[in-house]
């Protein structure tokens, strides 16, 4: 079947996965009107979210809540501080989050907020406050069995542990009501490396099942925030070279591999830019698309790998999307014509959200896990969905992602279907 074209450089979260959407759909003959239900949210909170800053001044941020879909379950998705965080992005990654949650078996439907801010532009009370705003403003939609909030780009677990305390100053301690807190106040013990982590899990699955090496492997990772950073710290400690890494400012290169534990304590800890690091050479970011290596990994934007930019000169065996929406349609195309795969988002960077289940379960227990048991819990979570989709590339001869998709609309049709309302 012909891909639908559409080339932007631009191309926002929202048009890939409707892209992404209609392919599978087709494939699995999905009816016209569960099509409608399962492109469009369930329901879109807008909010305006005034701040006095510093200066005195009262700034009004705009924010979003959008419920994708909760067939399955209570609502799930992250809230990002970005100046793009627009209604189509957010429902962009609402929708990605409803087929995450499906793909990965844990009883969830999608959404996700945002606030349009740069959280580098506020102080550390601007930033409280911008949060405890869009909280109260949205507050009225959220719950453990409504709607739970995570970190995403440009949010942090003290923001989690703000919104958590804002929630509970209504409603009563309700720690279930977000997950990515501090472990002091009921967080996870291993959610803050959770993403990373399990997008290293598919990696070691495909690896042994498609003979591309890990260990000696070579790895480029754009962006080197909580996903990338945590990646690359756990993919060294299993003996893989990492050659390249960036952030919004630039990118460092050292074809022996970097030295990634002291890189991770310089930007990752102190959050210093990387390329302020000592060790490798300065190289733009544009330039990190073309270096020769095993595994490329998109770990921070959307629509980053295209037509106009990047997508022919691209020099990797596979390309894992840790961030979501980072390829868009004909980027994608073109990287199959080059024989290179492509792990899709909702099932490579599907560590976070289940770390955050697991700490949603225990926050209702009342029960604390160890260590060990979230992340042996995590590795047979994404094993299971790795082969799942595994199995459905060989058997329909169809992308990563196609075949993801199809398990993901299939299991929240069959959700709508039998709650009877359509
Ligand atoms: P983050 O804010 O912690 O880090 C983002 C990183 O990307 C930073 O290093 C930043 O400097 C860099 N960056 C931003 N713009 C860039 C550019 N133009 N070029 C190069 N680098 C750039 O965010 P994060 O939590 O690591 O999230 C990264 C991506 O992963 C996002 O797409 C997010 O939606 C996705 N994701 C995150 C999680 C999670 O648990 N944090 C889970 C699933 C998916």
């Amino acid at each position: 079947m012909a891909e639908r074209q559409v080339s932007r450089t631009t191309m926002g979260t929202r048009a890939i996965t409707k892209n992404q959407f209609d392919l599978a759909a087709d494939l699995i003959d999905l009816q016209k009107h569960m099509r409608r239900i399962l492109t469009m949210p369930f329901r879109t909170v807008a909010v305006e979210v005034p701040v006095r800053m510093d200066s005195g001044e009262i700034e009004v941020f705009r924010g979003y809540r959008i419920q994708h879909n909760g067939a399955r379950g209570p609502c799930k998705g992250g809230i990002r501080f970005h100046p793009d965080a627009d209604e189509e992005e957010i429902l962009g990654l609402a929708t990605i989050m409803t087929w995450k949650t499906a793909l990965l078996d844990i009883p969830f439907g999608g959404a996700k907020g945002g606030v349009q801010v740069n959280p580098r532009n506020l102080s550390t009370r601007e930033y409280e406050a911008v949060t405890r705003v869009f909280t109260s403003r949205v507050s009225i939609v959220l719950g453990p069995y409504r709607d739970i909030p995570a970190p995403d780009m440009g949010t942090n677990a003290q923001v989690m542990a703000w919104i958590l305390d804002e929630y509970s100053k209504r409603r009563g301690y309700t720690p279930a009501v977000v997950t990515g807190k501090p472990v002091a106040l009921g967080g996870s013990l291993g959610r803050d490396e959770a993403t990373g982590r399990g997008v290293m899990y598919i990696m070691q699955e495909f690896s042994n099942d498609f003979n591309i090496p890990l260990k000696n492997g070579t790895v480029v990772i754009q962006g080197f925030g909580n996903v990338g950073a945590h990646l690359a710290r756990l993919l060294h400690e299993h003996g893989t070279k990492i050659l390249a890494v960036s952030d919004v400012d630039g990118a460092l290169y050292d074809k022996q591999g970097l030295d990634i534990p002291n890189l991770f304590q310089h930007a990752y800890v102190e959050r210093k830019p990387v390329q302020e690091f000592d060790g490798g050479d300065r190289i733009t970011n544009n330039e990190l698309w073309s270096i020769a290596c095993d595994w490329l990994i998109p770990a921070a934007l959307g629509g980053v790998i295209n037509k106009e930019t990047n997508a022919e000169s691209i020099a990797c065996r596979v390309v894992v999307e840790a961030a979501n929406s980072p390829v868009t349609p004909i980027g994608d195309k073109m990287l199959a014509e080059h024989g290179i795969p492509v792990l899709p988002d909702f099932l490579a960077n599907a560590g976070g959200v289940v770390v955050s289940y697991f700490e949603w379960t225990q926050n209702l227990q009342q029960l604390p896990w160890s260590l060990d048991q979230v992340n042996r819990e995590l590795l047979t979570r994404m094993t299971r969905a790795y082969r799942t989709v595994r199995d459905i590339v060989s058997e329909r001869k169809v992308s990563w992602r196609t075949a993801a998709y199809m398990i993901a609309l299939d299991k929240v049709a069959e959700a709508e279907r039998l709650r009877g309302n359509h």
